[in-house]
C-alpha cells in the first residue's frame, strides 16, 4: 500500500466528518455526499463563510466518483472537503440504491446562482476564477443585471500560465471575497483549491466546472423538458462532444453502483 493510500481516510472514516452543524455525511463508493438539497446546500455554504474558515464545496458528479478509484489525491480531497454536494441524477441514483436520503441536485450552477441572488442582501462578495478570456466578466455582467447589487468583486479566466498565477492569487487576496467560484473543469479545479485554500483564506472555495459558461449566457441550459427526465447531461453532451470523455465514465459508474 503507497504511503498516500495509507494517509487516506476511508469513506466510512470520512462519514463521522461534518459540516459543523450541519447536513450529514454518507460515504458513497470511495468517496462520500452531505444529505442535502439545493437550499440545505446553500444554507451550508452560508454557515460555512459565517465561520470564516478557508473551506471546500465540492459538487460531486459520477465522473468524479469514478476518477476518485484510481485518483488517490482527488479521493483525499473529496473525503476532506467540509460540504459535498450531489450534482448529478447518476449520483441521486447511486444513492438512492444504498439507502442515503438525497432528493434533489445541488448542482455547481445552480448554487452559484443562489449565492449571487443572495449577494446584496446577506453582503456576499464572490470572485469569478476560470474558463475561456471573457467567459468570466461575461458572466459576471449577467449576475449584476439578473440581480441588482449582486456583488462580484474581481474576476480572472482560467488560461493564465504558471508565471502569471502570482498575480492571480495576488488579485484574489486582494480582492477579499467570501466566495471563490473556481471553473477549471474536474479535477483540475479541486486540486487548485486544495493547493491554495490554506494561503488564500477564502472562506468558501467551489468547483463549479462549466458553471460559468453557463451563467455567461454562452451555453444554455438544458430546457425544462431535459431537466424534468433527468437528461440534463445527454443535452450537454450533444452541445459539447468533448464531453463524451465524461460521458464514457457512465458505464463504469452504472457498474460500480450495481456491483458495490
Ligand atoms: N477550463 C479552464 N482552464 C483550464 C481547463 C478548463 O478555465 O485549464 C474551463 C473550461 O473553459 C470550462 C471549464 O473549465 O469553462 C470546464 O467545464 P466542464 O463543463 O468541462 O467541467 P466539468 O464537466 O469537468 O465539471
Amino acid at each position: 500500500m503507497s504511503r498516500l493510500e495509507q494517509e487516506q481516510p476511508t469513506a466510512t472514516q470520512a462519514a463521522t466528518g461534518q459540516v459543523a452543524e450541519g447536513p450529514r455525511r454518507s460515504p458513497l463508493f470511495d468517496v462520500c455526499v452531505h444529505e442535502v438539497n439545493l437550499n440545505g446546500a446553500v444554507d451550508a455554504v452560508n454557515g460555512l463563510i459565517a465561520r470564516g474558515m478557508p473551506s471546500h464545496v465540492v459538487t460531486l458528479d459520477a465522473s468524479m466518483c469514478v476518477a476518485a478509484r484510481r485518483d488517490l489525491e482527488l479521493r483525499r480531497i473529496v473525503l476532506h472537503a467540509e460540504l459535498v454536494t450531489p450534482d448529478s441524477v447518476g449520483v441521486l441514483w447511486a444513492a438512492k440504491r444504498k439507502g442515503i436520503a438525497l432528493t434533489d441536485r445541488a448542482s455547481g450552477v445552480e448554487i452559484s446562482e443562489r449565492l449571487c441572488a443572495a449577494s446584496a442582501a446577506r453582503g456576499t462578495r464572490i470572485f469569478f476564477l476560470g474558463s475561456a478570456p471573457g467567459v468570466a466578466e461575461d458572466a459576471a455582467i449577467r449576475m449584476r443585471d439578473r440581480y441588482p447589487g449582486c456583488n462580484i468583486v474581481g474576476t480572472m479566466h482560467g488560461y493564465y500560465d504558471a508565471v502569471e498565477e502570482r498575480n492571480v492569487l495576488h488579485a484574489i487576496r486582494q480582492a477579499a471575497p467570501d466566495v471563490l467560484l473556481v471553473a477549471f473543469g474536474i479535477p483540475k479545479q479541486e486540486k487548485w483549491i486544495a493547493l491554495h485554500r490554506e494561503a488564500l483564506g477564502v472562506p468558501v472555495m467551489i468547483g463549479v466546472g462549466g458553471s460559468l459558461d453557463v451563467m455567461s449566457g454562452r451555453v444554455e441550459r438544458a430546457p425544462q423538458w431535459a431537466r424534468r427526465f433527468n437528461m440534463e447531461w445527454l443535452y450537454r453532451l450533444a452541445q459539447n462532444p468533448k464531453k463524451i470523455g465524461k460521458a464514457l465514465a457512465l458505464p463504469r459508474f452504472v457498474w460500480m453502483a450495481l456491483t458495490r
